[in-house]
């Protein structure tokens, strides 16, 4: 049984504030959500039936600015995990430098199963019943089971409610409708630029070796920047397949090849042999980017780990257990809280030019986004280095001392 998720981050922010030196008060304050809302979606289905729907939303801190990020629609929400994502989030957007509270919703609800008619229907009523919302308030942006199409939806049904334009309402929407470029990229090419900063302190040169797990939205782009700036990406596997090849596999084909597979898989393309998910893990290799799914770096197979650096694209990769072994052996871990960070970051500008009503052109994206998160990154070494400690715990010190620091001011604590 997988422990609650809730309960997970609380013990993670006991341990965090062990080392941060912050007030008692600010544990408490961050030991529960500010507000949260657990509303009934009546929805008539196509079939003329009636189903009740559950959905949440919680605002876990909004000291640092108004409450942003994901909505999920999926069968098994509950509450304790809407608590623990919308906390997550609390801690990125510090790390990240984004002037935004953390929080996280969404819809008990199989979307798989829902026709399109009444997955717009089930969007536009989130929005219709969501208590508090709008740009400085709380936006929400897509998540597992929602996409660029349903935010749009939800926009749309905003600006209805209101009878004016509001892009910076809601996040993740397409380009079209006043959204952002760049935000489907942001989280490998966020992921890329902070491998820049590590390889540069580890003295990994360029042409050095790199194995990745996971080829979608966030594998697939880092494996792009980073070939095509001189790395050797040796090993790449997904869910159902994966390639070796020692002289460096070309990322464009490679992409080629998954758009051709029925599951958009690196699956069957040609290298010096095939390998499985958790063979590319172990590959003999300088830098490995688990870019797919939580605790695939565990106790079990954390020492036949060869790589000196490892980047957590992925949420949640190594396990509490294996980091312990992986630090005893001195591989270095970037953590998924500045790792990933990237999509959290265009989400911000996202917002920034919705209020501005001013759109920015990949470069001027891109070039923000690097600048914001090597900032993130190079803050997080130093606390490291000066704490003599791991940069998970900096980056966890850095966001506590953040936070704590915005109640204080406000008065909270
Ligand atoms: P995706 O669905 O586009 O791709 C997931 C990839 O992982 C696919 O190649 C899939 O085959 C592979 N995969 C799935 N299960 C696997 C398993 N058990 N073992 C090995 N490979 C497996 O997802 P994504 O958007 O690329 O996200 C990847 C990870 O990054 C997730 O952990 C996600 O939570 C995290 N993340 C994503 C974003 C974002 O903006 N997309 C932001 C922050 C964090």
């Amino acid at each position: 049984m997988s422990k609650n998720p809730f309960q997970t981050a609380l013990t993670t922010l006991q341990e965090a504030a062990k080392m941060a030196d912050v007030e008692p008060n600010a544990i408490k304050m961050l030991s529960q959500p500010k507000r949260i809302f657990e509303f009934a979606i009546p929805m008539k289905m196509d079939n003329g039936e009636l189903e009740i729907f559950t959905a949440y939303r919680v605002h876990y801190n909004d000291a640092l600015g108004q409450v942003k990020n994901g909505l999920r629609f999926v069968p098994d929400l509950d509450l304790d995990t809407v608590k623990a994502l919308g906390f997550w989030m609390t801690i990125k957007h510090a790390v990240g430098g984004i002037p935004a509270g953390g929080g996280k919703g969404g819809v008990r609800v199989d979307a798989g199963k829902l026709s399109e008619g009444e997955l717009e229907r089930l969007s536009r009523a989130y929005i219709r019943k969501l208590p508090m919302k709008g740009a400085w308030v709380d936006i929400p942006g897509a998540d597992i089971g929602t996409s660029a199409k349903t935010m749009a939806w939800m926009l749309d049904e905003y600006e209805e409610i209101n009878g004016f334009h509001s892009p910076a309402a809601i996040n993740d929407k397409p380009a079209e409708t006043s959204g952002t470029v760049g935000s489907m990229e942001a989280t490998g090419t966020g992921a890329f630029f902070v491998t820049m900063e590590a390889v540069r302190d580890l003295n990994i040169p360029k042409g050095s070796t790199v194995a990745i797990q996971g080829f979608g939205n966030v594998g697939r782009i880092a494996a792009r920047l980073l070939h095509k700036e001189g790395y050797k990406v040796v090993g790449v596997a997904d869910y159902f397949g994966g390639v070796y090849d020692s002289k460096g596999i070309d990322i464009e084909k490679l992409e080629e090849h998954s758009l051709n597979h029925p599951n958009r898989s690196v699956e069957g393309y040609a290298g010096e042999k095939a390998i499985n998910k958790e063979e590319v893990l172990e590959l003999d290799c300088d830098i490995l980017i688990p870019a797919a799914v939580q605790s695939v770096i565990h106790e079990e197979n954390a020492d036949k780990i060869k790589a000196k650096l490892i980047m957590e694209a992925a949420n949640g990769p190594v396990t509490p257990g294996a980091e312990k072994m992986l630090q005893e052996r001195n591989i270095h871990i970037v953590p998924d809280v500045l790792t990933n960070c990237g999509s959290a970051i265009v989400c911000s500008f996202e917002r920034t030019q919705g209020l501005t009503d001013s759109y920015w052109d990949i470069e001027t994206i891109n070039s923000r986004l690097k600048e914001q998160i090597t900032k993130a990154y190079r803050e997080t070494m130093d606390t490291a280095q000066e704490k003599d400690t791991s940069m998970r715990n900096a980056a966890w010190i850095n966001a506590l001392q953040k936070v704590s620091k915005s109640m204080k001011a406000r008065g909270w604590i």
